[in-house]
């Protein structure tokens, strides 16, 4: 693989694992060893391919960009609740069986609490 693609694969990791704070362009380039011009070359390759969001910020008197993943990867924590996981009908449940996902309340239940959470985050009515 090309130094280049190993770059934005390392840079997209480094990435991912800030989770929501972000890392700074400089700071980035600093672990990964890159030059800043090669390193600015790769964010914007980045953004471009829809994979990081550049957002301008001042730090230490001098414009930077924080550099946040667009997607952050699911979670456990993202299904820890979900009917599924528990439910005895599990071994007999499919799409074509008699117990379906189509069919199931408990399913559509879990998953209408999460567009409920998801709209009303603060949890207030
Ligand atoms: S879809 Fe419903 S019945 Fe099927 S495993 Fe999940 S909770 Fe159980």
């Amino acid at each position: 693989m090309p130094r280049r693609n190993d770059l934005e694969y390392k840079a997209l990791q480094l990435i991912a694992n800030t989770g929501n704070q972000g890392v700074l362009q400089s700071e980035m380039w600093r672990k990964l060893d890159a030059s800043s011009r090669e390193g600015s070359r790769i964010s914007l390759k980045l953004e471009k391919k829809g994979l990081v969001r550049r957002e301008r910020e001042l730090f230490g008197g001098r414009w930077t960009y924080r550099l946040y993943l667009k997607r952050q990867p699911a979670s456990i924590n993202s299904i820890i609740d979900c009917p599924c996981l528990m439910c005895p009908d599990d071994p007999r449940c499919g799409v074509w069986s008699t117990i379906s996902p189509t069919q199931c309340e408990k399913l559509t239940e879990w998953m209408l609490s999460l567009v409920q959470r998801e709209m009303n985050p603060s949890g207030e009515s």
